[in-house]
């Protein structure tokens, strides 16, 4: 009599000593962790953690949720580990830098961060914008905006003219001489001043661009621009901070100092030689291929006036290289953590990675793993998401179909539940 009074008590002021699970049947379970998928599995979720896995499906108790995911298949949440959240591409890109302030790359950007978690993506690393990046990441870990959990770089550091280069492009008395607190460095302390920036800003890694880049106003999509030293200096004191270091590049001399100098991932890759791979493989450096870039770089090249002309020089050569640079590295055995450079192209079809990856010869359940748990490998956050285990954060999504028959099927998320809160739940078929 006494304890029933007790737990009426409590529950009237808001504590429930049976807090609600739920219960998830999964058709089919891909954990990220083993080959084979398993058929016919309850995931049993509280709060925001997965609490156990069973064979069958498990009833749920009288305070239980369950989700029917018996037709489907599920998987851990996606990871995309380059995307850009504060933009996408547009014919009017380039125009939009001088008429656009931070509070509308801002309102642009709520859209875009709901569409990408959407689409089954419920972590991303957010590889570079003005900035504007990190607010977006802290509104959506308030609950006041919804998207994928973000770590992102903020500004990206380049050199005087080099990829990230904010005024690359504009007329002389607009450019001025930009430092490291935008990210424009030249020299080992500049880096080094940089990056304690980006502390200070709030940022969650750093991304360097170690050679050109093609959607940059500057002739050259590969050229390395920053000494090995300064790119030492930049890894270093990124350390210090507990940051890893992201690393645009295209042409082989840039990475390679970029390799050597200890950066945790390349991203694009597009022209590396051998002794690139070899170096990729001696020093366990992630790549980072965005193929979906490439294409959609090299086909947006194809429309009259949709790139100003130096960029649609570079896009038509470099872009549609990714894919046949991507089937190598995967066959000489180089790390391959899933990005898509999302931003380059529209927001929301990141799936499109999976088919060109497969296409070019990566089984579809290692495409699977490079997006869940091997991406999870490269954020550091191992631990908590990139599988269906017990202890890890409820980050489930679900596709209708067999995504190891058909990689169109990567394009059908039914089913979205990030850190535990359901986001999306599709009315047919269930
Ligand atoms: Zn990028």
């Amino acid at each position: 009599m006494r304890k029933s009074f007790f737990v009426l008590l409590l529950s009237l002021i808001g504590f429930n000593l049976f807090s609600q699970k739920t219960h998830i049947w999964c058709g089919t379970l891909i954990d990220g962790v083993s080959n084979e998928p398993k058929k016919n599995m309850t995931i049993v979720v509280e709060k925001n953690k997965i609490i156990a896995i069973e064979n069958g499906f498990s009833k749920a108790g009288t305070n239980d949720k369950t989700i029917d995911l018996k037709t489907k298949t599920v998987t851990p949440g996606w990871i995309d580990c380059h995307v850009h959240l504060e933009g996408e591409t547009s014919p009017t890109a380039y125009l939009d830098r001088f008429t656009l302030n931070p509070s509308d790359l801002a309102f642009n950007s709520v859209p875009l961060a709901e569409k990408t978690l959407m689409a089954g993506f419920t972590t991303v690393r957010d590889l570079g914008g003005s900035g504007v990046n990190i607010s977006l990441r802290n509104a959506i870990n308030k609950g006041q905006v919804k998207g994928p959990r973000i770590l992102t770089s903020g500004k990206s550091i380049g050199t005087t003219g080099g990829h990230a280069d904010p005024t690359n492009g504009y007329r002389k008395d607009l450019m001025g001489d930009p430092g490291p607190d935008v990210g424009v460095v030249n020299s080992e302390e500049d880096g080094k001043k940089a990056v304690r920036q980006r502390y200070k800003d709030g940022s969650d890694l750093i991304k360097i661009t170690a050679t050109g880049g093609v959607l940059s106003m500057a002739k050259s999509g590969q050229n390395p621009q920053f000494t090995e030293a300064e790119i030492k200096a930049i890894v270093e004191t990124a350390q210090d901070y507990g940051f890893t270091v992201a690393a645009h590049a295209h042409g082989a001399e840039g990475m390679k100092r970029a390799i050597r100098a200890g950066v945790n991932s390349i991203e694009h890759g597009t022209l590396m030689d051998d002794e690139t791979i070899e170096l990729f493989k001696k020093y366990g450096t992630w790549y980072v291929p965005t193929i979906t870039a490439g294409e959609s770089v090299a086909d947006s090249a194809k429309k009259a006036g949709y790139y100003p002309e130096i960029v649609a020089a570079k896009a038509r050569v470099i872009g549609a290289q990714i894919k046949f640079t991507f089937a190598k590295a995967y066959k000489a055995g180089v790390k391959i953590a899933f990005g898509t450079d999302a931003g380059v192209f529209k927001h929301g079809q990141n799936w499109r990675e999976f088919v060109y990856m497969i296409d070019s010869g990566m089984p579809a359940m290692e495409a699977i793993k490079a997006a869940t748990l091997s991406a999870a490998e490269l954020l550091g956050l191992k631990d908590q998401i990139g599988s269906i285990e017990v202890g890890k954060l409820a980050d489930i999504v679900a596709v209708d179909g067999d995504p190891l028959k058909d990689s169109q099927v990567f394009a059908k998320i039914v089913f979205v539940m990030k850190d535990g809160l359901v986001y999306k739940q599709q009315a047919s078929g269930f």
